[in-house]
């Protein structure tokens, strides 16, 4: 018996599971395991260990050998929504919160995806997806400001039980205060280039410190994406160090803040967790993909991560084989914490039922609210 085997798993960052029709899809499933873009070879994505172990998955639920001969056919007969259902029970999952501003496509909508899992879902509302999606309403700075200032005001009410942003992607993790005529300047600018998506730094950090205060006002985490992604993002300027004088700013003033993924800089985010208020980390993507090292990875971010400041999430999308070996990976690697912590550290093992409880579900339950 581990620590970790009957507590309930809230993944407070996700993405959408693609239909049925993508049932036999292990294309799918293979890039839906690595952040190589599609032209990367694929041959190359199936021989990574974290392929296998899914395959592996899908072949025990369906009591046939992890070969895709026998894995194609069996999918295409398998009654496929209760294929994920079974998935999601057994790996532990209760609720779900989705970040909507990535979804592949054909997948399922997130009303589909909690009457087919039978499980709660909330969702988490992107900033810069709500900025590019107002371009379209306005040619002014000032409405389209004023607009999206209005949505994320109003985020709570609508729904949202927290808000996202991937500036990490689109310019860096160095964010500073901009002034108003400076973002105007280069909205400006960006009008004249036909531009539709925000990539100017100027902008994307005016739109950030609108946003902070507003999502203070109601209560509502901000969940940065940090390190590990794509080639898309410059993985120099993902590390969460950067965020020093922006949680300088906010933290004190009861600012709550999420460093999704962290790695490699797992270690960086304990840090932070440490000695800031109000800042919250794990090592989702990392957990299940770097798939040798995820027990390494998670013990890294808790060498200094208070236990009450860590979170689960698999940050998994498209197949459900990938949010269960997210969810598996991140039980084994806190058993073994926890038997260390027990044996090693002379924790109480009263103590230890408690961590648990709080990685598995009770941390994000009280940063998100249901
Ligand atoms: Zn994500």
């Amino acid at each position: 018996m581990g620590w970790m085997d009957q507590v309930p798993l809230w993944d407070h960052h996700c993405h959408a599971l693609l239909k049925e029709t993508e049932r036999a899809n292990l294309e799918a499933l293979a890039r839906c395991l690595t952040e190589a873009p599609g032209s990367y070879p694929l041959t190359d994505v199936k021989n990574s260990v974290v392929y296998r172990e899914a395959l592996a998955v899908a072949a025990q639920e369906m009591g046939i050998r992890p070969v895709e001969e026998e894995l194609v056919p069996a999918l295409e007969a398998v009654d496929y929504a209760a294929y994920c259902r079974n998935l999601f029970r057994t790996a532990g999952y209760r609720r779900l919160y989705v970040d909507t501003g990535y979804a592949p496509a054909d997948s399922w909508s997130l009303a589909e995806m909690e009457s087919i899992l039978g499980l709660p879902i909330h969702a988490v509302l992107r900033l810069e997806t709500v900025a590019e999606q107002l371009l379209g309403t306005t040619d002014r700075f000032d409405e389209w400001i004023g607009q999206f200032k209005a949505t994320i005001a109003q985020a709570r009410q609508a729904g949202y039980r927290g808000a996202k942003s991937i500036i990490a992607y689109r310019s860096g993790l160095d964010v500073k205060p901009v002034t108003a005529k400076t973002a105007e300047d280069r909205y400006a600018a960006m009008r004249r280039a036909g531009q539709s998506r925000l990539q100017d730094r100027d902008l994307l950090n005016y739109l950030l410190y609108q946003a902070t205060p507003l999502l203070m006002a109601q209560n509502l985490p901000l969940q940065f994406h940090t390190g590990y992604g794509d080639p898309d993002t410059d993985l120099l300027k993902g590390n969460p160090l950067m965020l020093r004088a922006y949680l300088e700013t906010f933290v004190p003033e009861g600012h709550q803040v999420v460093l999704l993924h962290t790695y490699p800089y797992q270690r960086e985010a304990g840090y932070l967790t440490s000695v800031y208020p109000g800042v919250f980390a794990d090592v989702s993507l990392a957990i299940p993909l770097a798939a040798s090292g995820t027990r390494r990875i998670l013990h890294e971010l808790l060498e200094l991560a208070p236990l009450s400041r860590v979170l689960f999430a698999s940050d998994s999308h498209s197949r459900p084989e990938s949010y269960y070996l997210g969810a598996r990976a991140f039980k084994e690697a806190m058993n073994q914490f926890l038997d260390e912590a027990v044996s090693r550290h002379r924790v109480l093992p009263s103590v230890a039922e408690d961590w648990a409880l709080m990685a598995g579900f009770r941390n994000t339950e009280r940063l998100y609210g249901v």
